[in-house]
């Protein structure tokens, strides 16, 4: 019964975990996530593309999951993904949707430990603000006038999490065809849609939390001793120098640009590869 499933301890297996990625990150990015965390998250990590491709489908099998959405920066591309990602964790019976981007780490066991801490007979919206107030928008009404709305939401770009409660709310908004006419009606990204279907729709609120990180913020700042309790972390490019997380080996910069392999190998120093690295 679903008050027997609410009590018991939650497993990784409990959780839905959603990247989005595109045909040309599928070597540069897929492949270092494949190596390091999905290994250790393979039952529960589906990718979302938008091209088909034989070595993804290789090495994930049918979590690879070839979308029909084009292969675009495009807010309508990227809607289109993540109203993917919703219906495949809708038609899946896991109790968590967590949705990440391909520049991602995710940190599984860390992840379990935050989403034990809530329960999923709750409305949960966990992530990191992307902004340190409330996004302003415009919302087309049917009569073509204008209302204007204000709401929290996670980046995309940092991972988030939904509860199933919070998820079979937003169906009428998120479902299907519907993100993509939700995403019209504010005229703004999948992961800012998501924040306005959650708060000014279902009446939700993001819950915000410090565990999760994208590479709009500076990653050097997060201390060393603290980066196996985070959540997520990412890499990427600021101001034209390289932002990735401060960790000084097993790897050099030159072998392991974004530190992910280096990350991995602190968390999992069983892993074949990091014994080699380290000289054992
Ligand atoms: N992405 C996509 N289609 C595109 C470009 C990007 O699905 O045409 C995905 C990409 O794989 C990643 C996310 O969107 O998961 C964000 O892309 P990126 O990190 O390149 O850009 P950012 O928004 O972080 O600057
Ligand atoms: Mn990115």
């Amino acid at each position: 019964s679903k008050g027997y499933r609410a009590e018991r301890s939650l497993t990784l297996g409990d959780i839905f975990i959603a990247v989005k990625t595109t045909k040309r990150f599928h070597q540069s990015r897929m492949e270092l996530l494949l190596d390091t965390w999905i290994s250790r998250a393979r039952e529960q990590t589906y990718v979302f593309t938008d091209e088909e491709d034989g070595a993804l489908k290789r090495r994930m099998g049918d979590h690879a999951i070839f979308t029909n959405c084009s292969a675009e920066h495009s807010h309508l591309a990227l809607s289109c993904k993540m109203a993917a990602e919703f219906d495949a964790f809708l038609a899946s019976d896991r109790s968590w949707f967590c949705h990440l981007d391909d520049d991602n780490y995710l940190n599984p066991r860390a992840l379990l430990k935050l989403l034990s801490s809530y329960s999923v007979t709750w409305d949960v919206y966990l992530g990191k603000p992307s902004l340190n107030r409330p996004i302003r928008a415009s919302e087309t009404l049917p009569n073509n006038q204008t209302k204007s709305v204000r709401f929290w939401f996670a980046t995309g770009g940092a991972g988030f999490c939904i509860s199933r409660k919070l998820a079979c709310k937003m169906v009428p908004w998120a479902s299907g065809r519907n993100f993509l006419t939700t995403s019209e009606l504010i005229r703004l990204p999948d992961d800012c849609t998501v924040g306005y279907i959650i708060e000014c729709k279902v009446g939700g609120q993001l819950v915000p939390n410090a565990l999760f990180h994208s590479h709009l913020e500076n990653l050097q700042l997060i201390p060393s001793s603290r980066l196996t309790q985070q959540v997520t972390l990412s890499y990427g490019v600021f101001e034209n120098k390289l932002n990735v997380i401060e960790l000084s080996g097993p790897f050099s910069p030159q072998e392991d640009p974004s530190r992910f392999r280096s990350l991995h190998c602190h968390l999992y120093p069983d892993t074949s590869w990091c014994l080699q690295a380290v000289g054992w």
